[in-house]
């Protein structure tokens, strides 16, 4: 077994790190018996894959990243949680398989996508990513190596489901693929004149499209509030899809760290007005690749780096379907108050709840806003989490890095439960993070 030790600052997505130790090897068993926290490959945006600042190992998984099993008739997948679901898609898209959910970027580790109980565009039909997965293997708390599924330990496994890896550590998953009928994506993009326009668009389209979502310009105002491109997709059948595979797309990369006025107000309209305007014609449709429709960001490496040294944070949240396009305008709102202006603003549609104790989505919509940070980003977090409870929404725990305890606890109706299940797991709190410290009041 090789180990690799290393002290140093562990950061998120948002570049705002801690001091840490993290521990590496292909051998997940042995590398667990005496640590507070895994992580994988650092793309939660905040402090969830942090050590907490009483200190303690964490286990960076990537090395253990086998695939063990799988199963071709229906697709079962059995893997070590460090894999990488770029390496997925690599081996199994052109044997005609695809994750049944994925995120907006594939380098996540199969672990890390469970324990944030991911979901991805076709949520409104699929669900998240726990809807998909069998059973996983864990260490837990008292030392035992077990598999939870369903039908076995099922209060560890759905407390695990977006539990961020506060429950113990993943060391397998399984999970299922689905098969397509080629590797192209036909898709279909429309100009949307404001945020009504936009959220109607979206919801009509989830009855006919298995992918939706789209960008709006938080930066607008007044009755060009909320414009934007919603963008739908389906898998192409074979006869209309290139016949070749698509081939990997040339990367761009930020090679070092941009200036803080960078993401500056300006830029960011100009860049949004520019966006919208080279959408021309309104409708736009046709054979897309299918890294340029799931995985937009990946396309720039380090694309982080363009935050500056503070760095970003995001905000996502979910708005109950019931209070509409009327809280969308508010946290719209918000935003512009707080001059917080906003490069990436994904609004997507949500389906059903799903059962992992903390998961993410509930019926409605999600809205994802990256935030640089700045001297008041935790008065605008606060200031949106006020309106979020009193509107009957959440926020995403993988992306978020401001929430204070007492806010979340107010949003969170399965909070208690989940606390509980922990408690019969894990008496003594031996998994922590930095985001267990903050948001659930861990010493
Ligand atoms: C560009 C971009 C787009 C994204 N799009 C989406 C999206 O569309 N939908 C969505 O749901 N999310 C999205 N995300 C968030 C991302 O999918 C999650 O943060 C994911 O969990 C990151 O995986 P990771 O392996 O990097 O985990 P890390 O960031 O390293 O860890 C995330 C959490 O998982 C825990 N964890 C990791 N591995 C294990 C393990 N083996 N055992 C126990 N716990 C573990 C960590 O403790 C931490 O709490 C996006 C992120 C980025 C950067």
């Amino acid at each position: 077994m090789s180990e690799r030790n290393k002290a140093a600052m562990l950061c998120g997505w948002g570049r705002v790190g801690v001091p840490g130790t993290e521990i590496a090897s292909e051998n997940l068993v042995k590398l667990s018996e005496h640590a507070v926290l895994s992580r994988g490959l650092g793309r939660s945006y905040g402090d969830a894959s942090l050590p907490p600042s009483s200190g303690g190992k964490v286990i960076q998984t990537k090395l253990a990243d086998r695939m063990l099993a799988f199963d071709e008739k229906e697709g079962w997948l059995r893997a070590e949680a460090g894999l990488c679901l770029a390496e997925v898609l690599r081996v199994f898209m052109p044997r005609g398989w695809f994750p049944a959910v994925t995120p907006g970027t594939k380098f996540v580790t199969l672990g890390g996508m469970v324990a944030s109980d991911v979901h991805g565009k076709n949520h409104h039909v699929d669900g998240c990513i726990g809807n998909h997965v069998r059973s996983l293997k864990m260490r837990v708390a008292d030392g035992r190596v077990l598999t939870c599924s369903r039908e076995d330990y099922p209060d560890l496994f759905w407390a695990t489901m977006g539990g961020m890896g506060l429950t113990g550590h993943i060391l397998e998953v399984e999970m299922r693929l689905k098969a397509i009928p080629s590797p192209w994506i036909f898709g279909q993009s429309e100009r949307m004149v404001d945020i009504d326009a936009y959220l109607d668009g979206l919801q009509h389209s989830a009855a006919e499209w298995p992918f939706t979502m789209g960008w709006i310009d938080c930066l607008s105002g007044g009755s060009r509030l909320g414009r934007g491109i919603l963008m739908r997709g389906r898998w192409a059948q074979k006869d209309e899809a290139p016949k070749t595979f698509p081939t990997s797309k040339k990367k761009l990369s930020v090679p070092f760290e941009a200036p803080s006025f960078l993401m500056g107000r300006t830029v960011v309209t100009t860049f949004n007005e520019l966006y919208f305007r080279k959408h021309i014609p309104k409708k736009k449709q046709g054979i897309v690749h299918p890294d340029s429709f799931f995985y937009p960001l990946d396309a720039i490496h380090h694309w982080n780096r363009l935050y500056g040294p503070r760095g970003f944070t995001q905000y996502q949240c979910v708005l109950p379907r019931s209070v509409g396009a009327a809280a969308a305008r508010r946290v719209l709102e918000i935003l512009a108050k707080y001059k917080a202006a906003s490069f990436l603003c994904v609004i997507k549609d949500c389906g059903e709840q799903g059962q992992g104790l903390l998961s993410f989505p509930m019926p409605g919509i999600s809205i994802a806003l990256d935030i640089p940070i700045r001297d008041n980003t935790q008065e605008l977090v606060d200031a949106l989490n006020e309106q979020l409870i009193r509107d009957g929404g959440r926020i995403y725990l993988t992306k978020d890095g401001f929430t204070r305890e007492k806010h979340f606890a107010q949003m969170e109706s399965r909070l208690a439960h989940f606390n509980e299940i922990r408690q019969k797991w894990d008496p003594q709190k031996q998994f922590k993070s930095a985001l267990s410290q903050r948001v659930l009041g861990d010493e």
